[in-house]
């Protein structure tokens, strides 16, 4: 370092030193500048202040040596002085400074890169720093957060999606179950009146449409308040509910049944005659008759009637609907637990089955 301003000889051997009274400035421990007495004290402070031992000392040495005047050599020696403190300053403060503002520019530029990346890059490498740099650290804690963060952000969203999906099972499963609630009867399954209207429209429609035969068969229990009354609600709900998985047992994939209301019963058979429909009501007769739900209680018999698109004419559902329960009314008329087919049409409608 610069030794203080103060009176000292430099040492023999010197070039210039004897006849200089030397203050002794600007020196270090290998160089050696002398300043004379007289010089003015802004150019001695300037010469301390720019003083760069080595250097000051021997330019001004230099100076002295090549014949230059104190005052001269003392001038070159600040100009090199000023010059090496600043590369000095360039190298140790400035560029360093500089170099690190852009390395924390870039740093940033990276971060707010990796807080825009997709949902599913990569954060790794995003952030990568060279161990031994000063930022290093920062680096490394802020792209510990950021991957939390990311790993959060991650599994918040895989949480959503599933939870969406959820829902949407949920959803769609409820308005699935409404929609068949809808049209079911809750007591034994089947259509009820509203499922039934639907679906037998639509199946009449295909029947027309593929000039294909279509039968209905229109049930109902005989005497069945008489259950109610002896036997009580339950046991009359469960004749009803009886009736019910027998149908649903014996019809074809294809037929569809229903309850429109009550005791009332209907079955629609595609591409079967009357005669077909006929036997599939007697034969829900006989089971229903056999049943061992109806033992020891007065269990009702069932009364049918039967008509066909075709055969009978029948130009929509409702009229074909219609037919066959008249054909049920004459059923009970004729005494119940019968099977009889619609009036009119050819073949062999109106036979009383049973
Ligand atoms: P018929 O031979 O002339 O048909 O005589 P019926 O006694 O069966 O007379 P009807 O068909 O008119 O009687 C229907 C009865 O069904 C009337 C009602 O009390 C009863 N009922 C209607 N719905 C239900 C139900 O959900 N459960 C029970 N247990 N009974 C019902
Ligand atoms: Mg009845």
């Amino acid at each position: 370092m610069a030794q203080a301003a103060g009176e000292s000889k430099a040492p023999a051997g010197v070039a210039g030193a004897e006849d200089t009274d030397v203050l002794g400035v600007g020196v270090s421990s290998s160089c050696y500048g002398s300043i004379e007495r007289g010089t003015p004290l802004a150019v001695r402070c300037a010469m301390l202040a720019f003083d760069i031992p080595a250097i000051t000392g021997a330019v001004a040495l230099i100076g002295t040596q090549m014949g230059m005047s104190v005052r001269g050599a003392l001038v070159l020696a600040m100009g090199a002085g000023f010059g090496v403190g600043l590369m000095i300053a360039w190298s140790m403060i400035i560029a360093p400074s500089r170099k690190l503002a852009r390395d924390r520019k870039r740093l940033i530029d990276r971060i707010a890169r990796v807080s825009e990346v997709e949902r599913d890059a990569q954060l790794d490498g995003l952030l990568a720093i060279d161990e031994k740099h000063e930022l290093a650290p920062l680096a490394k804690a802020v792209h510990g957060a950021l991957t939390r963060a990311h790993q959060h952000r991650l599994a918040a969203s895989r949480l959503k999606r599933e939870m969406d999906a959820r829902v949407r099972d949920t959803a769609r499963k409820q308005t699935a179950q409404l929609s068949r609630l809808s049209v079911t009867d809750e007591l034994t399954g089947l259509l009820n009146r509203r499922g039934f209207t639907v679906r037998s429209a639509e199946m009449f429609g295909a029947s027309v449409v593929g000039k294909a035969e279509l039968s209905v068969i229109a049930l109902d229990l005989d005497k069945f308040k008489q259950l109610n009354d002896t036997a009580g609600h339950a046991a009359g709900d469960k004749a009803l509910q009886v009736l019910g998985e027998l149908i649903r047992a014996h019809i074809r994939d294809g037929d569809i049944a229903g309850r429109l209301g009550g005791d009332e019963f209907v079955v629609l058979m595609p591409e079967a005659g009357s005669t077909a429909a006929a036997h599939a009501a007697e034969r829900l007769q006989r089971m229903y008759a056999a049943h061992p739900a109806g033992r020891d209680l007065p269990w009702p018999g069932i009364s049918a009637g039967v008509a066909s698109r075709v055969e009978h004419g029948a130009k929509t559902m409702d009229e074909l609907r219609h037919l066959a329960d008249e054909a049920l009314y004459l059923a009970k008329r004729s005494g119940r637990g019968r099977v009889t087919k619609a009036q009119g049409g050819g073949g062999d409608a109106g036979r009383t089955a049973a």
